[in-house]
């Protein structure tokens, strides 16, 4: 599709975030399953369910415009959970996978509230103000999931992914006593 007008833009964003949700809906159960912490595994269990109202939501938008939503791949979600799967792969210690998982999640967010940002501030420009509403509803849930992320990265999981790798390195007397 030509996109020459900035409704074209606009939908054409919409369609790679309506992408980016469905390859995130399918990554996170295959993520959770990795996860060792169990708030971990919760958080991605939960941010699952959130995502199945983020694609209501964008279906709702479509439906008013009387699109279809397909037809996009959202290559820039695409490439961070290859990343994340060329890590499971990898698989390593289960401290250090789930510091690397977050990560990925953390990016992911990131990536999600630039672009549910640049669709609410059109759908407003546009006079979409009833999406507009909803884009922000969404955005708000990305913010708090990265924060949450965030937290659990500081007290929690960062740490551990430390603590899980002391046993390999060379050696402070401090741990080497501990084996
Ligand atoms: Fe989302």
């Amino acid at each position: 599709m030509a996109t020459n007008t900035m409704t074209d833009l606009y939908v054409e964003k919409l369609k790679d975030l309506y992408s980016a949700e469905q390859q995130i809906l399918k990554a996170l159960p295959k993520m959770a399953k990795a996860a060792t912490h169990a708030a971990l595994r919760d958080a991605f269990e939960t941010h699952r369910q959130q995502t199945e109202g983020h694609v209501e939501r964008l279906d709702q938008i479509f439906e008013g415009l009387g699109k279809s939503p397909r037809g996009k791949l959202c290559r820039g979600v695409q490439g961070i959970i290859e990343e994340g799967a060329d890590l499971m792969k990898e698989d390593p210690e289960g401290g250090i996978l789930d510091a690397g998982l977050l990560a990925g999640a953390q990016s992911v967010e990131h990536y999600e509230m630039a672009s549910y940002g640049s669709a609410r501030t059109w759908a407003q420009q546009l006079g979409y103000a009833e999406h507009a509403d909803l884009l922000q509803q969404t955005l708000d849930e990305e913010k708090q999931t990265d924060e949450l992320l965030t937290t659990l990265a500081v007290e929690t999981v960062n740490r551990d992914a430390e603590l899980a790798e002391t046993p390999r390195r060379p050696s402070t007397t401090k741990h080497a006593a501990r084996r």
